[in-house]
């Protein structure tokens, strides 16, 4: 074993930060190596005794859906090589999905995502469904494209607590965004009151360990109240369909040294630190239903399948013992609750 990753290890045990430098060193050993199995074994029992083994669901609902101008190289709503059609998911469709998706009422959060160019009152009016048909403790969060300051207020005065906005790896190059656009939002969100996650993503193959942990890192000091890491996935007839992906053992190596990086931030609200989120992992999982980025098929629910039910099962077999739920309190996550919610 290399005894400098091992007196890095030792250092986050004296609760005690990574800087850049030591992150990218840790990041340097080959994901099947004893030093990365180290690495991902400390961040999974750090964060299991932080969370005291509860797992929590978020869902996402892609509500507003088409061909999207911002044509990111690696979704399969990108104007230049999409083939879908513009969708606008109706009140009905939506409190639909919402009743199912908090039925058991251990769904914390539900993200209504659109894409970048959409109009803004569909947007509003599917915040104010989702609030008055979701219990009051489940969170409403937003996934949008760019917004003004007015906007926000706007859709905080309408019941959202939360928003997801990432300054993408490559934006402006893979993207037709522009990256001080995305930080404006970011802002403009904040100073409406709405808590905002982030994430280091899409990461791929070419991404350095450098580039990655200093986009994680940067994120940290722009006032989000996490950050997490995401890979990308190659959708099929997309630009960057063919370019490959990084191995799930290599994200978790990755997701394991930015979370300790961060893991003793003592001024944010995270489990762990700074690291957290439902892109993130250990121990929160997002379901996704109607229209994906990732996901060539309309209905995400009905291809890749990550419905609440599977979200449960994921984490029972993950080793959970207990979820959260929206109220706050915990149930235990054993065969007979996923019986209990017809999830098996
Ligand atoms: S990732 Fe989002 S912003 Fe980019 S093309 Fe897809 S829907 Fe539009």
């Amino acid at each position: 074993m290399d005894d400098a990753a091992v007196s890095l290890l030792r250092k986050v045990s004296e609760r005690k930060p990574l800087t850049e430098d030591e992150c990218v060193y840790l990041l340097g050993f080959p994901e099947d190596s004893p030093e990365a199995d180290m690495t991902v074994c400390f961040a999974d029992r750090l964060s299991r005794i932080a969370n005291d083994n509860t797992g929590e669901i978020g869902a996402q609902i892609g509500i507003i859906t088409g061909p999207c101008i911002a044509d990111c190289g690696f979704c399969k709503y990108a104007v230049g090589t999409t083939d879908a059609d513009d969708f606008v998911m109706s009140d009905d469709t939506l409190r639909d999905y919402i009743g199912r998706i908090t039925e058991h009422g251990d769904v914390t959060v539900i993200s209504l995502m659109t894409i970048h160019s959409f109009d803004f009152e569909d947007l509003l009016g599917a915040v104010r469904v989702a609030r008055e048909e979701a219990p009051e403790d489940v969170v409403i969060a937003v996934n949008t494209g760019d917004l003004t300051r007015q906007q926000c207020i706007s859709l905080r005065n309408a019941g959202v607590g939360r928003a997801y906005h990432a300054i993408r790896l490559g934006e402006g190059d893979v993207t037709r965004l522009n990256p001080f656009d995305r930080l404006e939002t970011v802002r403009n969100l904040m100073s409406a009151s709405i808590g905002v996650v982030t994430c280091t993503e899409p990461v791929g193959p070419e991404d350095s360990a450098r580039e990655i942990v200093r986009s994680y890192l940067g994120s940290e000091k722009e006032g989000f109240i996490h950050g997490s890491v995401a890979k990308r996935v190659p959708v099929p007839g997309t630009r960057m369909g063919g370019c490959g992906e990084v191995s799930d053992r290599r994200l978790m190596h990755i997701a394991s040294v930015l979370l300790l990086s961060t893991a003793w931030k003592a001024d944010v609200s995270a489990p762990v630190g700074y690291y957290g989120g439902f892109y993130g992992g250990f121990g929160k999982v997002y379901a996704e239903y109607a229209g994906n980025p990732r996901d060539p098929k309309d209905y995400s629910e009905k291809s890749e399948g990550r419905t609440v039910g599977w979200a449960r099962r994921k984490l029972f077999e993950d080793g959970y013992s207990k979820i959260r739920k929206a109220d706050g309190s915990t149930v235990p996550l054993d065969r007979d609750y996923l019986r209990m919610t017809g999830s098996l």
